[in-house]
């Protein structure tokens, strides 16, 4: 449910960007590293972070990194957190990351519209939780109506609340991770900001944080100084480089020439139609198959094809690809 504009991709094609040695001294490199260094800077003023990293090669790798910050923090500050909460709605890579930094996972049931109710959560906070991962809106379509509650109380109990981003093109400039309370998000670059999604490839998964967490980013951070860009390696706090050079630049080129030519109003409007053309969809299905989350959705919902079973309609057969799903459904809504 995104908008991939053509003249994106000649942006990221263009032979200025392709012929760059990524060992080149940054002296000779700095107009692609004042792209990247006011690309950090937009995705700030977007999420409402303080700092960015855009080294992560996609969403998962994002939380990988996250994860690693919030490990990282709580050995600073000699505190012993090993575990996550993570909401059973959650994207399967949440706790997969979060036990490949080395947490245990608390797995959090979710009500039916996939939403946490906090006197829920509240009994799962004890003083050993590290992070709650969250997904707003979350994987069903819905967004986190208690978010301000929940913040408060995770916090209360001092613990971080951890965004996962992937879904931001549902509230791009509505609302912001930052201002909800979060303390550190990945975004899924290729879900919001052009870059063709699906098919397993290329992504770009920026992790943002609040200023007590930036001397843990990845390094090497741009940085600027006297207008010119430096690459800045000395960072003793550091979980330390997570990709080789600099992430995958053709997709942070994109999402820059995205949201430069979009703009404020621009990006809050791609919103506006990423969950109007998902609701539409969802009206044109759901009197023919079972919602479970209901009848108004954010960027995407969720079918059901029980249904169908009788037809020999497995959910298998209509998982993968949306597009295919209404094609091959097709027979069966117009009875
Ligand atoms: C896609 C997605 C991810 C993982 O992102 P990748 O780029 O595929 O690694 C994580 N969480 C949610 C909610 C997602 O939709």
């Amino acid at each position: 449910m995104k908008y991939n504009p053509l003249i994106n991709e000649r942006v990221a094609k263009n032979e200025a960007f392709n012929f760059i040695h990524p060992y080149q001294p940054a002296k000779s490199m700095q107009g692609v590293l004042k792209i990247m260094y006011e690309l950090e800077k937009d995705l700030c003023e977007i999420s409402g972070m303080d700092c960015f990293s855009l080294q992560q090669a996609a969403g998962a790798h994002g939380e990988f990194t996250g994860l690693l910050i919030i490990a990282k923090y709580f050995k600073s500050i000699k505190q012993k957190r090993t575990k996550i909460i993570v909401p059973d709605t959650a994207h399967g890579t949440n706790p997969a990351s979060a036990a490949f930094a080395g947490f245990g996972i608390v797995s959090l049931k979710s009500e039916s519209d996939g939403s946490i109710l906090p006197e829920k959560l509240k009994e799962f906070l004890t003083p050993d939780i590290a992070a709650v991962m969250l997904t707003i809106p979350n994987t069903l379509g819905a967004f986190e109506k208690n978010i301000s509650e929940i913040s408060r109380i995770v916090h209360e109990n001092g613990s971080l609340l951890y965004y996962d981003g992937a879904n931001l093109n549902a509230i791009m400039g509505i609302v912001r991770p930052g201002d909800m309370g979060f303390d550190v998000m990945h975004i899924n670059l290729h879900k919001t900001f052009s870059t063709p999604h699906g098919g397993g490839g290329p992504g770009s998964g920026p992790v943002g944080v609040k200023e007590f967490l930036e001397p843990f980013l990845p390094v090497p951070k741009i940085e600027s100084s006297k207008s010119k860009f430096v690459l800045n390696y000395k960072k003793p706090k550091s979980i330390g480089k997570l990709k080789a050079f600099f992430g995958n630049l053709p997709v942070i080129l994109k999402a820059y020439a995205y949201i430069k030519s979009l703009g404020a109003e621009g990006l809050k409007n791609a919103s506006e139609w990423a969950v109007l053309n998902a609701n539409y969809m969802l009206a044109r299905f759901k009197d023919k198959i079972d919602v479970p989350a209901g009848s108004r959705c954010m960027h995407e919902f969720v079918l059901s094809p029980k249904s169908l079973f009788k037809n020999n309609v497995r959910t298998l057969d209509v998982a993968r690809d949306f597009w295919i799903t209404a094609i091959m459904l097709q027979p069966y809504i117009s009875r």
